[in-house]
């Protein structure tokens, strides 16, 4: 009625805009708030006395996680066979005995000026699911990895994996691979790659370029060095371990035998078997956790990726989790987000069935 005095013809089904709601607002003494389903987000959480994504306690609670990679470049440049070269290179088969599981991550150890160290990798080639990840604001990546061809050059997808890793502020090392290929041409993509801001330290840049075979396994403990090195230049990878674990889901399934299953990355804090979590609209406890040799581990601290079986449903790739005190507040914290869902939904079907509407008058 109000709308109408002033003009706006709107019926009772109809879906208006931000500023139309405002301006009723104004009109009827009321303060309209629009707010994105981040805000939402963080509002929901904070009604709970929960922030996500910061590092509770100071300074001297902060300790040295590994950096956490993502591969991408153009197809067929060799992205999968660098995660499998990387992954049968280091990972320990012996430990539980049992062959590398695909579990969307894994950790490998790495050697850098005498020091051992983890490099933490998405086992998910191509930037797709960077991309969905980011979308739902979670940034789970450190590093870039871009792998061009030696034999093929910079190619389209080459640009748009570099035009993701910068436009989210990634720093990138560069594999230049197949240097085993009749024809390739390591230089040549240095050379390229210089119009896109990333000039070989050799010609006075800041960039890594490491010349590799993924197929006949060539340098790659170079490049898992260069990955460091990387970090310890532009990055400041730090969490605190001592609190109650968030981070991100990388891939979930409906196992058969097993239910749920959700690969997460711990990003701060430490999850522990029995530990309440939620992660996205999914809740559940923890009732196992498994590494990349399938073996159980009891906790998992930053950086580290790990099976989770318990949750009652399937939680979405790139939603954030997060571990709060008890079962009944993860239930109350994905029941409000599934809830905010359906009522989008619903909303958005209204919307349909009144332009309907409109078309049949
Ligand atoms: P992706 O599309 O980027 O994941 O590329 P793949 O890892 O599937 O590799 C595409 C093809 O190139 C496969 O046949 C690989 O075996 C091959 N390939 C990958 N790396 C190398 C390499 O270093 N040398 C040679 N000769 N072939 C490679
Ligand atoms: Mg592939």
């Amino acid at each position: 009625q109000v709308l109408f005095h002033l003009g706006e013809m709107i019926t009772a089904t109809a879906s208006v805009s931000d500023e139309i709601l405002e301006l009723l607002g104004q009109e009827m003494n009321y303060q309209i708030q629009v707010v994105s389903p981040e805000e939402e987000d963080r509002e929901l959480l904070g009604s709970f006395d929960i922030s996500f994504g910061e590092n509770h306690g100071g300074e001297e609670d902060l300790a040295a996680r590994p950096p956490v990679v993502t591969v991408m470049g153009h197809v067929d440049h060799g992205k999968t066979r660098l995660l499998d070269t990387v992954r049968k290179a280091n990972v320990r088969e012996s430990e539980s005995g049992g062959i590398t599981q695909h579990i969307g991550a894994y950790q490998v150890p790495a050697e850098l000026e005498g020091e051992e160290r983890l490099i933490t990798f998405i086992d998910t080639p191509g930037h797709e699911a960077f991309t969905a990840m980011r979308a739902r604001g979670a940034k789970s990546t450190d590093i870039a990895i871009i792998v061009v061809a030696a034999d093929d050059g910079v190619m389209p997808q080459t640009v748009e994996a570099i035009n993701h890793a910068q436009a989210a502020d990634v720093p990138i090392v560069v594999a230049v691979n197949k240097i085993d290929v009749e024809g390739a041409n390591p230089a040549k993509v240095r050379q390229q790659l210089t119009e896109y801001n990333l000039v070989a330290e050799e010609y006075g840049g800041d960039t890594m370029f490491v010349d590799i075979s993924a197929k006949q396994g060539t340098n790659i403990e170079s490049l898992l060095e260069a990955v460091l090195l990387t970090a310890d230049a532009a990055l400041d990878l730090r969490a605190n371990p001592d609190m109650e674990a968030q981070g991100v889901a990388i891939e979930a399934h409906l196992d058969r035998g097993r239910g749920p299953v959700a690969t997460v990355l711990v990003q701060r804090g430490t999850l522990h078997v029995g530990d309440s979590i939620v992660a996205g609209d999914a809740s559940g406890r923890v009732r196992r956790m498994l590494d990349e040799h399938g073996a159980d581990i009891t906790a998992a601290t930053p950086s580290r990726p790990v099976q989770v079986i318990g949750f009652t449903s399937v939680p979405g790739a790139g939603d954030t989790f997060l571990v709060v005190d008890e079962d009944r507040v993860a239930r109350q914290i994905a029941d409000r987000r599934r809830a905010r869902e359906r009522n989008a939904e619903l909303a958005s079907r209204r919307k349909r069935v009144s332009l309907e509407d409109l078309d049949a008058a």
